[in-house]
């Protein structure tokens, strides 16, 4: 057992990974506490989480409801602060062990980094931070000896199957993806889809955004990019199969031929509860997974003719450079377009092409490079969204 609880900062509490994080630590009182938690706009939430949890300091980046959460807050000994760039100053506290990236997006950044820098382990979620600038994240995460653990159910699987093979080299990794709700569909059929079809994942209950980029296979293209970075790899080491039940979390292949997978039912309290206790596995009553439930197992190869989503992720990361940063930024701003009905579900790979092919690239981007990257590619985006 550890001395103290190990202390954590949630950014994004509020969130499907927040409440979940907030469930795994709530079952496991002696192992964890909660420091900090951050929310966006979720202001009631937030402040029941508080109540709850007694963190020693709230962030709720929204600043017109900072005076409700102070006021509710007040007779509690904890510090409540607003703005984006409290979120920059909360994971510095002295206090935290381990920060918890569950905000959605571009935005899950800067705080990040400034985690890493104060030599904080991050429980990354946000997988858009390795995405945009994964290259500068793995390098400060190296210099500052800190740990990236993946909270992604695909990395968490690759993460677990590594313990013990430090000398082997990685052969590649073959990331799983249930296919969504529109697997086995053509394009013609997908012309017309609603935002409330693409919202229906069959197997994972998760955000409207990540929802989203799990119907268009986005998300498993940000996750390709996601995965080279973590774990150190080329493109080209990186596969993508089709796995509709969701019951195995990834796999990798080492150079023996040798596959080593992660199997389970699809419950984000697992890999959350992985990163947050490594390298310990902590006794859970999770829900076990039964073989006689799932008689059979499918793969299939991923159409990325039908979802080009997938298809622009991998030619972003063999152009590498500032080219996901563009792809993230111009898919986060298509994904909120259709979620306001102001673009069809096909044209959102449209807007990302069109914004891979004109925004300027850059080789090596600096941290600067990257954001103004990410604030050209939202604003040819919108335009593109506009007409
Ligand atoms: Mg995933």
């Amino acid at each position: 057992m550890n001395i103290h609880p190990k202390r954590i900062a949630i950014l994004g509490s509020t969130g499907s990974i927040g409440t979940q994080a907030l469930e795994v630590i709530a079952s496991q009182p002696d192992f964890f506490s909660v420091e900090v938690l951050t929310a966006q706009r979720n202001a009631d939430l937030l402040i029941n989480q508080s109540k709850r949890f007694r963190p020693k300091h709230v962030v709720i980046t929204e600043e017109t409801l900072y005076p409700k959460v102070k006021e509710a807050l007040q007779q509690l000994d904890i510090q409540v602060h607003t703005g984006k760039e409290a979120l920059l100053e909360v994971v510095k506290i002295p206090e935290i062990d381990i920060v918890l990236t569950a905000v959605v997006g571009y935005c899950g950044l800067a705080p990040t980094i400034a985690a890493i820098e104060h030599g904080k382990d991050i429980a990354l979620s946000n997988k858009e931070t390795l995405v945009v600038a994964g290259e500068l994240i793995m390098a400060l995460a190296k210099q500052h000896q800190v740990n990236i653990l993946p909270v992604d159910s695909e990395h968490s699987a690759i993460f677990q199957c590594l313990p013990g093979e430090e000398i082997n080299p990685i052969e590649k990794i073959i990331l799983t993806a249930s296919g969504g709700p529109f697997r086995g569909k053509k394009r013609d059929e997908l012309l017309q889809v609603s935002k409330a079809q693409a919202l229906k994942h069959p197997n994972w209950t998760m955000g409207a955004k990540i929802t989203i980029d799990s119907a268009s296979l986005m998300n498993k293209g940000l996750e390709v990019i996601e995965a080279k970075w973590l774990f150190g790899l080329e493109a080209a080491q990186v596969e993508v199969v089709v796995h509709a039940q969701s019951i195995i979390h990834s796999l990798v292949q080492f150079e023996d031929g040798s596959l080593k997978a992660q199997l389970g039912l699809p419950d984000m309290k697992l890999p959350i509860l992985y990163a947050l206790s490594y390298p310990k596995r902590l006794k859970t009553d999770f829900k076990r997974f039964n073989f006689l439930d799932y008689p059979q197992l499918t793969f299939e190869q991923p159409d990325m003719d039908t979802f080009q989503n997938l298809s622009l992720a991998f030619a972003a990361l063999q152009k590498a450079g500032n080219m996901p940063c563009v792809l993230n930024a111009a898919n986060e701003i298509a994904v909120a377009k259709f979620l306001e009905d102001k673009v069809k579900f096909l044209e959102m790979s449209d807007v990302i092409a069109d914004c891979l092919a004109k925004i300027p690239y850059i080789e090596k981007p600096s941290y600067q490079e990257y954001v103004q990257t990410d604030a050209e590619t939202r604003r040819l985006a919108l335009e593109l969204c506009g007409k």
